[in-house]
């Protein structure tokens, strides 16, 4: 399992005062019986209890199996579509920044000729 995912499991923990999501996985710490809620795509991660700091393994919901989590289309398709938005509007952005360094070199072009003509 990669270290990022447990990370980002680690990081969805939150205390009391939070509202919790219909998509939440709410469930007690086996060692010290805190209520510990998570981000349904933390199931099956092992996360450290934020009362205690034993690592718990946080439950798979009823009917949900891991397969479902390792496959979340919706989820890919909006980080690719933003992933996208973001390549063509860096692309605008190097073409503009082209631009702008070929007017430079112009000008610096034009001011190395004055240069050198006034040290003549
Ligand atoms: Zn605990």
């Amino acid at each position: 399992m990669a270290e990022e995912d447990i990370k980002s499991a680690e990081d969805s923990e939150i205390g009391d005062n939070v509202e919790i999501r219909d998509t939440d996985i709410v469930f007690e710490c086996p060692n010290c019986g805190k209520e510990l809620v998570i981000d349904y795509r933390g199931a099956g991660l092992q996360i450290t209890c934020s009362g205690c700091g034993t690592p718990v393994l946080v439950p798979i919901p009823d009917g949900m199996e891991l397969v479902d989590l390792d496959l979340d289309c919706g989820e890919i398709l909006k980080q690719l579509f933003a992933t996208r938005r973001n390549y063509q509007k860096a692309e605008l952005q190097i073409q503009s920044l082209k631009v702008r360094l070929a007017q430079l070199q112009e000008a610096l072009e034009v001011m190395q000729k004055v240069v050198s003509e006034g040290l003549e």
